[in-house]
């Protein structure tokens, strides 16, 4: 009989507590608790099994359990000058993995989806799966991270990942900046942390060591008249996605308030988006996956993925 390392005794146990019978859904922070519709009430909860596993700095990854808080993962990270791509609004790793949504400064940090290099979770049979590996060039086959971030816990319940990890900035200064197309400043900046844009104003997030960051807001200066701000600006409620081309005309789009993200392809709008017809046969496509992975359809059931 093999031992079990004590990483495997917290997955096996929290497989023992999935089982392989009844719906069931984990329970992260509910901090995006009612996406994807509401859970049925019969489904039983659980919690992710905690903790960082093992942190390799130098390597810029990290092992960590799918219940550990983002904001444990980042104070664990920072202490290193590291972070991470998943946002950090009060939310595990597991549901910011489970959601699958990007930090507002994606554009500096990268997406959530690329930053998962290996996925461990429980399948619908009450077995430890696991997509991907830990280094950043080693994929072979299908791409299950890719798969799992974004499913809402609808095929499988995940348990632990390794993530790639990114530098911490040491300077970050927001910038506002006036009379300029966003698209300037996203090109003029080497590497934003963000530009966002709401039809008239700009805002930028300029990152680096202190004297690049000089430089690149007095560039900026020569463009636009700029302020220096505490932060970015307050976002409406309503996520859209665009092609980032599309993001840069949402104003084309909306009547209302809106915040597109340069470069990025998300916009914050007071009105929801409205409903995008289904492309049938990528739904036929998700149904049949769901099946596959979700015979009996136990997991989070009454949830959908990009619903
Ligand atoms: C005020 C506010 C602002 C936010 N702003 C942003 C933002 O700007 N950018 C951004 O990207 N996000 C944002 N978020 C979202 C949030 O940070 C993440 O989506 C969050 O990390 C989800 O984690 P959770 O633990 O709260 O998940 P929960 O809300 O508990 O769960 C969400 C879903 O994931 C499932 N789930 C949870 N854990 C697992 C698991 N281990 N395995 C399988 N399924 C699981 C649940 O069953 C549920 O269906 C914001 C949230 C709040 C409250």
């Amino acid at each position: 009989m093999s031992t079990l390392t004590s990483t495997d005794r917290a997955l096996h146990d929290f497989a023992a507590q999935v089982g392989a019978e009844d719906p069931i859904a984990v329970e992260g922070n509910r901090t995006r608790w009612h996406l994807g519709g509401p859970l049925d009430e019969l489904a039983r909860l659980v919690e992710a099994p905690t903790g960082i596993v093992d942190y390799q700095p130098s390597e810029m990854v990290v092992t960590v359990r799918a219940g550990t808080t983002v904001a444990e993962l980042h104070e664990t990270l920072a202490a290193a000058g590291q972070t991470s791509a998943l946002p950090d609004r009060g939310g595990t790793v597991g549901g910011a993995v489970a959601v699958g949504e990007n930090r507002l400064d994606r554009l500096g940090r990268g997406s959530a989806r690329d930053a998962v290099l290996q996925v461990r979770y429980v399948s619908a049979e009450g077995e430890i799966v696991t997509g991907g590996g830990p280094v950043v060039k080693n994929v072979s086959g299908f791409n299950l991270p890719k798969l799992i971030v974004g499913s809402l816990g609808t095929l499988g319940l995940i348990a632990e990942v390794v993530l790639r990890t990114n530098p911490l900035p040491p300077v970050q200064r927001w910038i506002r900046a006036e009379r300029v197309d966003p698209r300037d400043i996203r090109d003029a900046l080497l590497r934003p942390g963000a530009v966002l844009w709401d039809g008239t104003s700009s805002w930028a997030l300029v990152e680096g060591h202190e004297v690049d960051v000089d430089a690149e807001v007095d560039k900026l200066a020569t463009l636009a008249d700029i302020a220096d701000v505490d932060g970015p600006p307050e976002l409406p409620p309503h996520r859209w996605f665009l092609s980032p081309q599309g993001a840069a005309h949402v104003d084309t789009m909306t009547d209302g308030a809106f915040i597109a993200s340069i470069g990025v392809g998300t916009v914050w709008a007071e009105e929801p988006p409205q409903p995008a017809e289904p492309d049938p046969v990528a739904a036929q496509i998700a149904e049949r996956t769901k099946r596959l992975f979700d015979p009996s359809g136990r997991l989070n059931p009454g949830r959908r993925a990009g619903a």
